[in-house]
C-alpha cells in the first residue's frame, strides 16, 4: 500500500498501527504501512512464530466454517473479517452450501474498502461497517437485516476477536449476540492464551497492541472459556488449534499453542 494514505479523507489512521493491517502483514499481504510492519517486528521478537500462528488461525477458520456448513448452517456472520485473503468465509461455505449467505463485519476503513470491492460480489455476500463491542450495530445493520434470518440457525464467527474484548464488557457483548440466535446456531472463536508461555513474551505483545486502537488480552483457558457461556461446546471443547478436528485434506502448519479455539452450539 502506498505510504501516503490520505488519512483524513479516507478515515485511515496512519499514526498508529492497525490490527487489521498487522494481521494482513502476518499473512504476507500488501495492505499495510511501515508503522504496522514495525509493530509486527516487535511482536515477532516475543513470538517468532507469529506468521505460523496467523496461518494456523486461518486454517481453523476454514475447518470451523466447513463444520458449520456440514451441520446445515446456510447463513454466517463473520465478525472482524479482516482483509480479504485466500479462502474467505463465503468461498469455504459455498463449496458445501452453494447458496450460503455471509455478512462480513469489520470497523477498519481499509478492510471495508477492500471488502466491498472483493467480498461483496453478489447478493449472497455483503460487508457491514460495525463495532463488535456494540452488538446492536452488528445485528441492526441494514446489510445484516437484509441477509440474515434470525429465525433460522446462524453461524457466528469471532475468529481472533474475543481477546480484544475486556472481561468487563464480555457479557454485554456476548449475551446480546447469543440471545438473538435461534437454537442450533453455532458460534466459533479463537483466543490468544498465556497458558504455557513466558510472561515476558506475553507482556511485550500486549504492550505492542496497547499502542493500537485495539488492545489485546492473552488469557488462561478458564477465562477464554467464559466467551462460550450459554453455548454447548462441541467435542473436543476449547483446545489449542492443532487438536481441534485436524483435517488431512487441509493440513495446518505445525501448532504454535498460542491460540485456543472451539465451536459452541446454542441449545
Ligand atoms: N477474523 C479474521 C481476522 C482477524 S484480524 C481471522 O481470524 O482471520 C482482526 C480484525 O478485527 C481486523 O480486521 C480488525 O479491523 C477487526 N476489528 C478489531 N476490532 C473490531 C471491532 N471492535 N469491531 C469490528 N471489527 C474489529
Amino acid at each position: 500500500m502506498p505510504e501516503q494514505g490520505g488519512g483524513a479523507s479516507t478515515g485511515i489512521d496512519v499514526t498508529r498501527p492497525s490490527v487489521a493491517r498487522m494481521y494482513d502483514y502476518y499473512l504476507g499481504g500488501k495492505d499495510n504501512f511501515e508503522i504496522d510492519r514495525e509493530a509486527v517486528r516487535r511482536v515477532e521478537q516475543a513470538m517468532p512464530e507469529i506468521r505460523q500462528l496467523a496461518r494456523e488461525n486461518r486454517a481453523f477458520l476454514r475447518r470451523a466454517v466447513r463444520h458449520m456448513a456440514r451441520q446445515g448452517i446456510r447463513q454466517f456472520i463473520d465478525i472482524g473479517s479482516g482483509l480479504p485473503t485466500v479462502g474467505n468465509t463465503h468461498e469455504i461455505a459455498q463449496q458445501i452450501v452453494p447458496d450460503a449467505r455471509v455478512v462480513y463485519v469489520d470497523n477498519d476503513p481499509v478492510v471495508l474498502q477492500h471488502g466491498r470491492a472483493i467480498l461483496a460480489t453478489d447478493d449472497k455476500t455483503t460487508v457491514a461497517a460495525a463495532d463488535m463491542r456494540r452488538p446492536e450495530e452488528v445485528l441492526g445493520h441494514p446489510e445484516t437485516v437484509k441477509l440474515i434470518d434470525f429465525n433460522e440457525p446462524v453461524g457466528v464467527l469471532m475468529i481472533a476477536m474475543v481477546h480484544f474484548i475486556t472481561l468487563d464488557e464480555r457479557e454485554a457483548v456476548m449475551g446480546r449476540l447469543r440471545d438473538v440466535l435461534s437454537s442450533g446456531s453455532l458460534f466459533a472463536a479463537t483466543h490468544c492464551t498465556r497458558d504455557g508461555h513466558s510472561a515476558d513474551a506475553v507482556a511485550q505483545i500486549e504492550a505492542v497492541y496497547a499502542a493500537t486502537p485495539t488492545p489485546i488480552f492473552f488469557r488462561e483457558h478458564a477465562e477464554a472459556a467464559l466467551f462460550f457461556d450459554g453455548f454447548d461446546l462441541i467435542e473436543p471443547g476449547l483446545v489449542t488449534l492443532d487438536v481441534w478436528h485436524p483435517d488431512p485434506d487441509d493440513p495446518a502448519p505445525e501448532g504454535t499453542k498460542w491460540l485456543l479455539g472451539g465451536v459452541g452450539r446454542k441449545p
